[in-house]
């Protein structure tokens, strides 16, 4: 279980990815997910010129003192680029262990706790009938769970809207299912808060009045309000029944959820921009939130992750893993096996990937009922086909910003 092979692979099938295969004397192989959307050449830089000459010769069995290693040797801590960096090296070392003993991840980290994963998919409309369509198309795919995104009048072009993609940059992607555009630069979108703290609670109002009580409804914020404004969304979602409110206020403060927390019982998640535990440190132990976003591919890896989670559940708090489609199928894979394993899993977000992805990436996880189980091939049940993602260099992309009416850039 010698490393003497680690590949740095980039391919851009619908979006661009980043991809390290570890490879062992003996000749297993593991994948990680390295995957920074919109500024995915800068972990490339990191792992080839940084971290592969070190895994060179090293133990592949040792995840925990390679994690430590990594995260210590290095002097310079956590960031989104590091992290992401030694997420790759703990999938694929988790990934080469569950081949070596022909088991699924979930079995190593202590095996299932449930028979499948609640996910929820995104479900958006410019306008109320469309925005209908959408839920009915994902009701019918077998979501049970829907996050809910509105148009807002006066604005052209705003985050998760799919029918904007003609404002959006144009593309034959659906614009929530892969918001990062190929060009030079980013799109430039629009935005007015109050605007939206006015219109939304009219659109839970109308989704509850023709979707009934059942269905869990969860919405993201995008980080766009101040904490005093989140407190006011909050309150004003009550009467519809939330799942979640996701990422309120910009996420660097963990002392602005306090006051959000003081003026709603609205449940509230926040971290999918985290990279450590002591991001979400206070937010924990103070129980600002109920669910931790963090994702796999963005924490550090499995062992990093189901640390912090370990961590929220001495506080009744559940995870709700970061799912869009720039975690690649081996970070989705990685977050299924975790949120099987653990007792507080909550929700995993789950946007389904397009099928030129699903051709480079063959999977072996299954989505049925509206539950996800990474199925029971040993390791993460992800394989790598060189040949399809030699067809899709990268190509330079990013996620769009968005300036309110006077021409000041606001949180994305
Ligand atoms: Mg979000």
């Amino acid at each position: 279980m010698i490393i003497d092979k680690a590949d740095v692979i980039v391919t851009s099938p619908d979006r661009n990815f980043v991809t390290l295969k570890l490879t062992t004397d003996d000749g297993l192989t593991g994948l990680g997910d390295a995957t920074l959307n919109g500024r995915e050449l800068a972990v490339v830089a990191y792992l080839r010129d940084h971290v592969v000459p070190l895994l060179i010769g090293a133990d592949a069995s040792r995840i925990e003192d390679t994690w430590q290693f990594l995260y210590r040797s290095a002097y310079w801590r956590r960031g989104p680029v590091t992290m992401a960096a030694i997420a790759a090296v703990d999938m694929a070392l988790w990934d080469i262990k569950g081949k070596a003993a022909g088991m699924p991840v979930y079995q190593l980290l202590g095996g299932a706790s449930r028979t499948g994963l609640l996910a929820y998919g995104h479900a958006s409309g410019v306008d109320l009938p469309s925005l209908f369509d959408s839920v009915n198309e994902h009701l019918e795919k077998g979501f049970r769970a829907i996050r809910i995104q509105s148009g807002i009048p006066g604005l052209h072009a705003i985050y998760g809207i799919a029918s904007q993609s003609s404002f959006a940059g144009g593309g034959e992607a659906r614009y929530d299912h892969e918001p990062a555009r190929r060009g030079a630069r980013p799109v430039e979108e629009d935005w007015d808060t109050r605007a939206y703290l006015t219109h939304l609670p009219g659109v839970f109002e109308a989704v509850r009045n023709e979707f009934g009580p059942d269905i869990p409804l969860l919405h993201d914020g995008h980080h766009r309000m101040t904490p005093i404004q989140a407190a006011r969304l909050g309150k004003a979602l009550e009467p519809y029944d939330l799942f979640w409110l996701e990422d309120c206020t910009p996420a660097e403060n963990q002392e602005a959820l306090r006051l959000v927390r003081q003026h709603t019982t609205t449940p509230l998640a926040i971290g999918e921009v985290f990279n450590t535990v002591w991001d979400f440190k206070d937010l924990i132990r103070d129980q600002l939130i109920d669910y931790v976003r963090g994702a796999v591919t963005h924490m550090g890896g499995i062992t990093a992750l189901k640390k912090t989670l370990d961590y929220a559940a001495m506080y009744q708090i559940k995870s709700g893993m970061h799912g869009p489609t720039d975690i690649s199928p081996v970070g989705m894979a990685a977050a299924m096996h975790l949120g099987l394993a653990i007792h507080n899993f909550g929700i995993q977000e789950y946007m389904q990937h397009g099928p030129k992805t699903d051709q480079v990436f063959e999977q072996s996880f299954t989505w049925r009922d509206g539950m996800l189980h990474p199925g029971d091939q040993p390791g993460l049940g992800v394989e790598l086909n060189l040949d399809e993602a030699g067809k899709y260099p990268y190509e330079r992309a990013y996620l769009p910003y968005n300036r309110l009416k006077d021409g000041t850039v606001h949180d994305w």
